[in-house]
């Protein structure tokens, strides 16, 4: 057997009574047992598959075994497990529910509240043994069993994602988490769509115990032996009870739905109606209850938000099994040398090192690597405060990343990621040199942020083993990583670059070597635009406001701030420079620059960052800035359009030079590396909501005005006259 979990030496049959043994034109996906002592396991196995989900045909399955054990009066407990390396259950299926019609959706909705709540009236104890990713419809179905034990294994991960997605949990997961651990936490698990390792979910109390996963089977069939029926005759605990009173649950009602407001201004419907259907659903009975999800799932699943939403889900999907080129097989990057201890080059060498990486760190004196290495140290820190690393993991960790200075032999190494100051002539001086101490099959890559790669290759002798591999600041935050394909880099560079990402956790997208790449490329012509309309009297609130009304993380002023107006304005400089008849650097930028206001990392740009203010005040030593002071000119739609309308134009502008091979990875690029509204799934599908047409005759108007950057670019032009749009009806990419 496969199973991670020790199968019971004391089974007796193979098969629940009642379930037919074979079946000819369905794989199976659960397996029975019964131990001598009459205890039923359950176990997922999904054919063909690493991981266990629910379909429509494995709860009809999931029925059949419940209602044979519903039958057999002998039976003493029921273990559900899986068979799955590091799965348990990963949840419903999403392909099939967002092909669903309404009726079939609520069908299926239907058909899992009720297998689950049979489940839930079972007459013996149910005990779910947890090991692996245990989420959605999988943690509700152990929502639904009489005890819950979770392995203690790093892949033992529990939780309610639903709203993530832009819907609730509708198996139960609304009405049961509240009745489990009381209203307050199961808010917070749900609103937050939160994903907890085994022992933070005990503290949570939504599972009852954690062991070894060694032990896992042992002692759920332990547990059913010594405490049986006990274990069905839980209390709840006093504050639980107070909580979900009538009054309380009110009352907390009342307080979390301002704050949600305040966080999405409306923009993830699924948040008001969790916080709904969860308050509501107490003052009702289960099934009462179950009916609000029923409802609330239906509605949520169809509206553009989830739809948006649950497509991103699947691009990061598709990022994480990305192939390029040949046939790599299990080729791993065991180590690597990053060049530059700075900002980026000490962010990519301890997300490398906490990933079971060789690192060799470089700098050109003592002094920056040990600041570099001051960087990882403080980043582990955090890492541990936030519970990603035990401190033995982050002990280890720190061990594998080796500083150095001056030159060190690479010959070993299998990547080689270069993060010096963005200077090409420097940069090629580095490039020269790595050329010489690199070994043959050694990957040179660069984390430019738009210098040319393929200009940069050709100080080398083998420009084909050159790639670029920008990841975005905060590294251990940001997890797209543009994977550069310069004009020689071969095939094989670029999917070893694409395994190498993967491998780290982070998220590929391959992109064509064109100045700024895709992200930078379009997010510059707005933060260029922010610039312009700021000299042009709008207030740094009013520009700021308008994109986070939109459902932008942050304004592009605060953005600028963040980023280092430093930065900002050097790859505006090096992008306008390439497209110079349509982007012009705002002069605001370089005068800031000169007066040392770069934002967060000197205190003050167009924000004051100090303990006092918390960068929450704005800084009237950026009004002087200002050439004209006329803020009323800018209502927040124009505002709005202006800026979203250059991303469009230049999102468009990358389809038609080939920087991305189709409008989703644009639009998953912008999502991953910007946090472009997630909700509105990108900005051309934006402007498919919009409606193309629509966009390009605003775009027009501007225009005319004699304002060149909003001319539409040659593809949404044709496509406007053509009424097009960049995804088919159903919005399927994949
Ligand atoms: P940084 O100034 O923080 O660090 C650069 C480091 O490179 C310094 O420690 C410097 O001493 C070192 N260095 C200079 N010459 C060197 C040499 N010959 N050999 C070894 N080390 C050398 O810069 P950063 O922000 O970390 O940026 C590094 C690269 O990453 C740049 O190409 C930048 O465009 C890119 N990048 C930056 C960001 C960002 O937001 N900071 C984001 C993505 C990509």
């Amino acid at each position: 057997m496969t199973s991670t979990l020790e199968q019971p030496k004391n089974v007796t049959r193979e098969v629940t009574p009642g379930v037919p043994e074979s079946r000819p034109t369905m794989a199976a996906h659960i397996r029975s047992a019964i131990t001598e002592d009459q205890i039923c396991i359950l176990t997922f196995d999904r054919q063909d598959s690493a991981a266990n989900i629910f379909d429509r045909a494995t709860l009809d399955q999931l029925s059949e075994h419940v209602e044979a054990i519903a039958t057999n009066s002998r039976l003493r407990g029921v273990i559900l497990a899986s068979a799955k390396k590091s799965i348990f259950i990963a949840g419903a299926d999403l392909h099939s529910i967002s092909q669903c019609t309404k009726p079939e959706l609520e069908g299926l909705i239907s058909l899992g509240q009720s297998v689950f709540q049979r489940i839930a009236n079972l007459a013996i104890p149910t005990v779910a043994a947890i090991h692996g990713a245990c989420v959605g419809g999988g943690y509700e179905i152990c929502l639904a069993c009489s005890y819950r034990v979770a392995s203690t294994d790093r892949s033992t991960k529990i939780g309610l994602p639903e709203t993530q997605l832009g819907i609730i949990p509708a198996w139960g997961g609304t009405t049961r988490l509240p009745r489990l651990i009381g209203l307050p936490k199961a808010l917070d698990v749900i609103l937050g769509g939160k994903t907890l390792a085994a022992k933070h979910a005990l503290k949570y109390g939504m599972i009852d115990e954690v062991v070894h996963k060694e032990y896992l089977l042992d002692y759920a069939q332990r547990l059913l032996r010594t405490r049986g029926t006990k274990l069905m005759r839980r209390k709840t605990p006093l504050l639980v009870k107070l909580a979900n009173t009538g009054l309380a649950s009110r009352l907390i009602a009342k307080r979390v739905q301002p704050q949600l407001q305040k966080k999405t201004r409306g923009h993830y419907p699924a948040l008001p109606k969790a916080l709904e259907v969860a308050t509501e659903g107490l003052s009702r009975s289960t099934q009462g209850s179950l009916e609000l999800e029923r409802e609330a799932i239906t509605e949520l699943s169809k509206a553009d938000t989830s739809r948006n939403l649950v497509r991103l889900f699947f691009l990061q999907e598709r990022a994480k099994k990305l192939s390029v080129g040949p046939d790599l097989g299990k080729a791993f990057t065991k180590r690597v040398a990053v060049i530059g201890a700075g900002v980026m080059g000490a962010g990519i060498a301890q997300w490398a090192g906490g990933r079971d990486i060789q690192v060799l760190l470089r700098d050109i004196g003592a002094e920056q690597v040990a600041k570099g290495m001051g960087t990882i140290a403080q980043l582990f820190r955090e890492g541990l405060k936030r519970k990603v690393f035990t401190p033995v993991e982050a002990r280890a960790a720190m061990d594998r990343i080796t500083p150095v200075v001056g030159d060190v032999p690479l010959k070993n190494v299998d990547i080689v990621i270069e993060a010096a100051v963005e200077k090409m002539d420097l940069k090629k001086e580095i490039f020269r040199r790595l050329d010489q101490l690199a070994g043959p099959k050694t990957i040179l890559a660069t984390n430019t942020s738009a210098l040319s790669i393929s200009e940069l290759a050709e100080a080398t002798t083998h420009p084909e083993r050159v790639v670029g591999i920008h990841f975005f600041n905060p590294v251990h935050r940001m997890q797209l990583v543009e994977v550069v394909h310069g004009r020689h880099t071969s095939p094989e560079v670029v999917g070893r670059a694409v395994k190498f990402v993967q491998q780290i956790g982070k998220l590929p997208v391959v992109v064509k070597d064109r100045p700024g790449f895709l992200v930078n490329r379009i997010l510059m012509p707005y933060l260029i635009e922010a610039g312009h309309l700021f000299e042009n009297g709008a207030g740094v609130e009013n520009i700021d406001e308008a994109m986070i009304e939109f459902g932008m993380p942050m304004g592009p002023l605060r953005l600028i701030d963040e980023v280092g107006v430093d930065v900002a304005n050097h790859v505006a400089e090096t992008i306008a420079a390439h497209f110079s008849a349509r982007l012009r650097t705002p002069p605001l930028l370089g005068a800031m620059l000169k007066e040392g206001l770069l934002g967060r990392k000197s205190g003050r740009g167009f924000y004051v960052h100090d303990k006092k203010s918390k960068g929450t005040d704005m800084n009237p030593g950026v009004d002087k800035y200002q050439l004209k002071t006329s803020a009323a000119a800018f209502a927040r739609e124009e505002l709005r359009n202006r800026m979203v309308f250059l991303m469009v134009n230049e999102a468009a502008r990358c389809l038609e030079e080939n920087v991305v091979g189709e409008a989703a990875d644009v639009d998953f690029g912008m999502v991953m590396g910007t946090g472009f509204a997630p909700f509105r799934g990108g900005p051309l599908r934006y402007a498919d909501s919009v409606g193309v047409p629509q966009m390009v005759e605003e775009m027009y108007k501007l225009a005319n005005k004699g304002e060149a950057q909003f001319a539409p670019c040659k593809l949404l032009e044709t496509m406007a006259t053509h009424q097009q749009k960049f995804y088919s009806e159903k919005g399927a990419v994949l």
